[in-house]
């Protein structure tokens, strides 16, 4: 998506350790024009799935995610990474290891928002090693949801989790694809139309 692309080359910061910062558009500032433009190409991608739910993990993945199920009308489901007080004990749950924070997080979703009859669409921001993508496959997997694929804006294809998504025959579609950082510049696997 080549919009997607110009603006990781215009916006975004290579730290160490492989992480691209994307603050001013996706993880802290949000443009909401260009959340709407990956809503669009999400649905361009999977819009004939009979969708029925937008699943993905807070908080990043709910700007794009939250797109989608308005341009698709459905539901947008979050994963909570800390367990609400008005929760009630049934839920389906996943733990989940940050790439960014290091820690494992058990990322929740109440029993009742997600069922066996449900199609659901994953979302999310970053695909790095596919743990969080991994989580919400699981958690999809204890409601009997059937999952019509994953929606990603940026992918670093040079780690783990594309092949591991893919492995499970999972149809997979990432926006923006890094090949690497090389000398601290994001490089593109291919350029986009
Ligand atoms: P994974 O679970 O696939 O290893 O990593 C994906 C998750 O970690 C995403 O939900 C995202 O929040 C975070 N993440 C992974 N890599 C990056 C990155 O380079 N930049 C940012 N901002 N978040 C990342």
């Amino acid at each position: 998506m080549k919009i997607l692309e110009e603006r990781i080359k215009q916006d975004g910061v290579v730290l160490p350790g492989n992480v691209l910062k994307v603050n001013q558009f996706l993880n802290h500032q949000i443009d909401p024009d260009l959340m709407l433009d990956i809503g669009k190409e999400f649905v361009n991608l999977f819009g004939k799935e009979k969708i029925t739910k937008i699943l993905t993990i807070e908080s990043s993945g709910i700007a794009p995610a939250m797109m989608t199920g308005l341009l698709l009308h459905v539901p947008v489901l979050f994963g909570r990474k800390k367990k609400s007080s008005t929760m009630p004990g049934d839920v389906y749950c996943a733990h989940v290891y940050s790439y960014t924070k290091k820690i494992e997080n058990t990322v929740t979703v109440e029993s009742k928002f997600l069922n066996k009859n449900d199609r659901v669409l994953i979302i999310d921001d970053f695909l790095a090693n596919g743990e969080a993508v991994s989580g919400m496959l699981e958690i999809c997997q204890q409601a009997h949801a059937q999952v019509v694929g994953v929606g990603i804006a940026i992918e670093k294809s040079f780690q783990g989790g594309a092949k591991r998504i893919k492995d499970q025959g999972v149809h997979l579609e990432s926006l923006a694809k890094i090949a690497s950082f090389d000398n601290g510049q994001v490089q593109f696997v291919e350029e986009s139309k």
